[in-house]
């Protein structure tokens, strides 16, 4: 364990403080939490791959996958508490991917009230984001995090180790993510990962380490100073109104759909925002280069209907999130009308 472990980086959001425990090893949890009042929580993959880790701890264990963040599963993990007799001062950690760590933290939110929880991120895309922000929910048939709650957990533990037995195209839904993240904010690191290749980072637990850090670092500066998404938080959903609505109606994993909806919203970008139509090019580019999808498949009617009851609609236009510069985005709204055509040029 470095340093860093044993001195965790601390974010102030309104009345909670988050820890944030880079390069830590998951066993060294021991040393921090009671073995009697911890349950954690994880999915049959996440087990199965590292049953180890969980020896001589309380645990529960879910189904993977998007499809079974669902009430039952909630109703489900609130049963398996009560009969380990959880308590107000119980306390729940998430070790797994996104799926885990929103079900997880809605869970810990809603029991007995409220219990203190933390998360062990194991996927890339919950490492860089997912975990981070304090968003928990679950889903409501196609409607994607319907219900939920924003509520921070108490810390984030990073162990890079977990990332060994990451199937390759999870590791590619992470990078949707990170080069959003460039996209929107930080233009070195766009040229950065031009220079690189998944692999790159598979085999190289430094170079991985380093860019978890960076899009942490991103990710939450960006939500401590807007907990609430009154404005620069939105800045987060470039590519995601449109990749969102592909989402529903296709069965694309979240980092293909986004990473299509990139794409298009850099097109919009041309048309409403003045974006460079060569960087445009560029974002596809490297989109390509991290193995991800860019062209439109989905089915535009039903997506366009989706589309019409995005929570961003207000009356006829939509507020849309657009790239002036690579890394550099900003918030416009955008007539129904308007967006329509460009989406139909799209296909
Ligand atoms: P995401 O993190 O992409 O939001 P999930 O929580 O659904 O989504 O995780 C993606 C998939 O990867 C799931 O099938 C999950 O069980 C699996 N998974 C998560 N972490 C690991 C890991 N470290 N090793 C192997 N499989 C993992
Ligand atoms: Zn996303």
């Amino acid at each position: 364990m470095t340093s860093d472990a044993v001195v965790p980086r601390q974010y102030e959001f309104s009345g909670r403080q988050v820890d944030v425990f880079f390069d830590a090893d998951f066993s060294l949890l021991k040393e921090k939490l009671s073995r009697e009042k911890t349950v954690f929580i994880t999915d049959e993959n996440v087990f199965a791959a590292h049953q180890d880790k969980f020896i001589g701890w309380q645990l529960i264990i879910i189904k993977a996958g998007e499809f079974f963040k669902n009430q039952q599963a909630v109703d489900t993990i609130i049963e398996q508490l009560i009969a380990l007799h959880a308590d107000r001062q119980s306390f729940i950690v998430g070790v797994g991917g996104g799926v885990v760590t929103d079900i997880t933290g809605f869970v810990a939110s809603i029991y007995m009230r409220g219990v203190k929880f933390a998360f062990v991120p194991t996927t890339v895309l919950a490492m860089v984001d997912a975990s981070i922000g304090g968003k928990n929910g679950i889903d409501v048939g196609v409607y994607k995090n319907l219900v939920g709650v924003i509520n921070q957990p108490d810390f984030l533990w990073y162990d890079y180790s977990f990332l060994r037995t990451l199937p390759f195209q999870e590791w590619v839904n992470g990078f949707a993510e990170i080069i959003k993240h460039a996209c929107i904010k930080d233009a070195p690191l766009f040229e950065y990962l031009e220079h690189h290749t998944v692999n790159d980072f598979q085999v190289s637990a430094e170079e991985i380490g380093e860019l978890i850090r960076r899009n942490v670092a991103i990710k939450l500066d960006i939500v401590v100073r807007d907990e609430r998404e009154t404005g620069e938080r939105k800045l987060l959903n470039f590519g995601h109104t449109i990749g969102h609505a592909i989402e529903n109606t296709s069965r694309l994993p979240h980092g293909h759909a986004i990473s299509i909806g990139m794409v298009a919203a850099c097109r919009i970008s041309e048309a409403i925002a003045g974006f460079d139509a060569a960087a445009t090019t560029r974002v596809t580019r490297l989109l390509q280069q991290y193995e991800l999808p860019v062209t439109f498949l989905a089915d535009s009617t039903q997506t366009w209907e989706i589309l019409l009851h995005d929570k961003k609609r207000r009356g006829n236009a939509l507020s849309f999130v657009v790239l002036n510069t690579i890394g550099k985005a900003a918030i416009q709204s955008i007539p129904l009308d308007q967006l329509h055509q460009i989406f139909n040029s799209l296909q």
